[in-house]
């Protein structure tokens, strides 16, 4: 039986960012480094597959430091970790190297030069995202206000209205962001903030390029993990984009083939901590049901690149 036609849009740029495939070079180098086990605090990104990748060549993922015996290297994850933890790892005379991205570390420099100057924060985040909670992390209890929506940003309470700065996660919808930063500066005008949002550049790219994809296909797939905060907004994205099934896969085992019947195109993009053998795993599962013309979606090119720590690039 012959195969339905059908046009596959591949966004460009989609999959990993610098921060994430700096994040998984530091455990594998530190496995090369110091021998297995390293501990890594919490998932070093938000996938599955890498993550059981790294568990397989010797790497230790724990939730909290106290998980750690003092003696392994530990190693804490891209998303940026409360000050109090290195801070307690140095205590304990643990070696431990920090992955998180520098993107998200630039946020962290913000919000205490903010502070230092004497300026409340205000971030905008999601409750209990380890990048929100590393980021609040870096000043003390109550200096900064987490708002998710417009309509949090009526209900703050803020110590000065006149001494008042922004900052954002790295990894949300811009759009919405944009909506936040106005309802924000509508209510306290004086309000410092970043030139545009602390929106990372493999974010913004990568929304940029569903946003081109969305209206002409019948259907999206994102490849990303359920916990990956980039690879939901994505999914947004394209719904709000026009695409009316927009869905999240993390493995072409999760793709609902009946919700995709009579379709003559699929978009497919992934998340900034979604590897690219999912994406030929998907590509190619799709592959073997329709007779497929790919289509490259191209709206930036990204050659964005960052070093490992030093600790790491020393001999042992
Ligand atoms: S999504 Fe952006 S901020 Fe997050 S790790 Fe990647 S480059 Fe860094």
């Amino acid at each position: 039986m012959s195969k339905p036609p059908l046009t596959l849009y591949l966004a460009a740029p989609r999959g990993f960012c610098a921060g994430v495939d700096r994040a998984i070079k530091i455990v594998e180098m530190a496995l090369q480094k110091w021998g297995a086990p390293v501990y890594v605090r919490h998932e070093i990104v938000h996938n599955k597959f890498v993550v059981d990748g790294l568990r397989d060549k010797g790497a230790i993922f724990v939730e909290e430091l106290d998980d750690c015996p003092p003696d392994r290297p530990v190693i804490f994850s891209a998303h940026g970790v409360p000050k109090a933890v290195p801070a307690e790892a140095a205590r304990r005379q643990m070696v431990f190297v920090d992955a998180t991205c520098p993107l998200v570390s630039k946020v962290h420099i913000e919000a205490e030069r903010h502070h230092s100057n004497g300026l409340q924060m205000v971030m905008i985040g999601h409750e209990g995202h380890p990048e929100t909670l590393g980021t609040m992390g870096q000043l003390p209890p109550g200096e900064v206000l987490l708002v998710e929506t417009p309509a949090d940003v009526a209900g703050l309470q803020v110590r000065d209205a006149g001494k008042l700065a922004f900052i954002t996660q790295t990894t949300l919808s811009v759009d919405d962001t944009a909506a936040i930063v106005a309802a924000l500066q509508a209510r306290f005008p004086a309000i410092v903030g970043p030139h545009k949002e602390d929106i990372c550049y493999a974010t913004t790219n990568r929304q940029e390029a569903v946003k081109a994809m969305a209206p002409k296909a019948d259907a999206m797939l994102v490849i990303g993990a359920p916990n990956s905060s980039n690879s939901r907004r994505l999914v947004e994205v394209g719904a709000a984009a026009g695409c009316s099934y927009s869905q999240l896969v993390q493995r072409a085992t999760d793709i609902d083939w009946r919700a995709l019947d009579g379709i003559a195109s699929i978009g497919i993009t992934a998340g900034a901590s979604a590897p690219e053998v999912l994406v030929n795993e998907v590509v190619d599962a799709i592959r073997a049901r329709y007779d497929v013309t790919v289509e490259l979606v191209e709206t930036a090119t990204e050659n964005v690149e960052f070093k490992v720590p030093r600790v790491l690039r020393e001999p042992a």
